[in-house]
């Protein structure tokens, strides 16, 4: 594909966290990430916002699951991605990357209200977007946030980076099926169709209705992250 302009780069909460240590938060793990996100954005020279998931923390099911009602339940959730976001903020900006965070709940003293021509705006200074809280309403994932974000801001490409070793959309669990095998390409209909696990089903259909291609790809392997921001085939892409 060509090399996109305007990226949102959606991460989950896990790929902060350690798997070395019970950390929430283990900042050898930020920086590192940080230090690559602003290498690659400053490199290709392209407008990038990340919209951070909040999964280290909380996550709604978790409260539902012990009899929480759900939409405090979701509320917990978005209040957890404000953490991450600030600590990536935090990172992003030791490592010489100017960032603002916008939050999709208000709270002025943490961080920016969303604001959609302001985000523009940042991204257009070369300062890096974290979008946190979500989009502000519970029943919905970050997942399908980064969705709506990516259109609303007029992005060419939805990254998608995955933490749990898995570096692509798969015919069956790579896991368990020993003879899954990765797309490179495939279509929103055919995850749709074969129930392929890449985000929650609102995300895809979302992508789908608004011509948003996603890259599926693996975040925590160094040098990946770039490759997926540049445009090149990496993972799988879903168009
Ligand atoms: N959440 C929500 N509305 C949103 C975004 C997130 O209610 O617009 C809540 C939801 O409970 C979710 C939690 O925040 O479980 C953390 O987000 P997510 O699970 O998407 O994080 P990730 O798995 O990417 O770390």
């Amino acid at each position: 594909m060509a090399k996109p302009r305007r990226i949102v780069l959606k991460m989950s909460g896990e790929a902060l966290a350690s798997s070395a240590s019970d950390e929430t938060i283990d900042f050898a793990v930020v920086d590192r990430m940080a230090g690559e996100i602003a290498e690659a954005r400053s490199d290709l020279n392209l407008e990038l916002a990340i919209m951070v998931g909040g999964g280290n923390i909380w996550r709604g099911t978790t409260g539902v699951g012990a009899g929480m009602d759900r939409a405090t339940s979701d509320t917990m959730g978005m209040l957890g991605t404000v953490i991450n976001a600030l600590a990536l903020q935090d990172a992003l900006e030791h490592s010489g990357q100017p960032t603002r965070v916008l939050t999709a709940v208000a709270m002025p003293e943490a961080a920016e209200p969303y604001i959609r021509r302001r985000a523009i705006r940042h991204l257009e200074k070369n300062r890096i977007v974290v979008f946190a809280a979500g989009m502000g309403n519970p029943y919905f994932t970050t997942d399908t946030s980064a969705a709506l974000r990516a259109a609303e801001i007029e992005a060419e490409l939805l990254c998608k980076g995955t933490h749990g070793g898995v570096d692509g959309v798969y015919s069956a669990d790579p896991k368990v099926d020993p003879d899954a095998t990765r797309f490179e390409e495939i279509t929103f209909m055919e995850v749709v169709n074969k129930d392929l696990r890449v985000m929650d089903l609102t995300a895809i259909t979302f992508c789908k209705d608004n011509g948003l291609p996603i890259q599926v790809f693996d975040l925590m392997k160094p040098g990946n992250l770039r490759r997926a921001l540049a445009g090149e085939p990496i993972g799988t892409l879903v168009r």
